[in-house]
């Protein structure tokens, strides 16, 4: 089974076990002296090329789990207290390296294709 691990200088973390479609993998989470082990599940993604992943770290209780959210333009957050209070957290850029490294899917990015130009005309205007 292969693994990915990253390393962004402030955190190490190492994929066991991507997450299938509907279900959850396994990821190892190292920052400073601490190593945790979280399951790892995505929750959403659309087309604007934003994706949403939930970890729970293992035998904390279900309501403790974090949300995180990746997007465009170097968006990330996720609803920890670290990150609410310092803008950045070990999840948040565990999952966008993972994503960057191609270990999560990446949502597809806005085709031009989808862009139509004459839906809001107003060619259905009766005058
Ligand atoms: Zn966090």
């Amino acid at each position: 089974m292969s693994t990915t691990t990253i390393d962004t200088g402030k955190v190490q973390a190492t994929l066991i076990q991507a997450p299938i479609p509907g279900g959850a993998g396994l990821v190892e989470i190292t920052s400073g002296r601490k190593t945790a082990t979280y399951t790892i599940a995505e929750i959403g993604h659309c087309d604007a090329g934003f994706s949403a992943y939930r970890l729970l770290e293992q035998g904390r209780p279900a309501d403790e789990c974090y949300d995180v959210e990746i997007g465009p333009c170097g968006y990330r957050r996720c609803d920890c207290r670290g990150h609410e209070a310092h803008g950045h957290c070990k999840h948040a850029e565990t999952v966008r390296a993972l994503i960057t490294r191609g270990a999560l899917p990446d949502p597809a990015p806005v085709a031009d294709d989808d862009l139509d130009p004459f839906a809001h005309s107003n060619a259905d205007i009766p005058w």
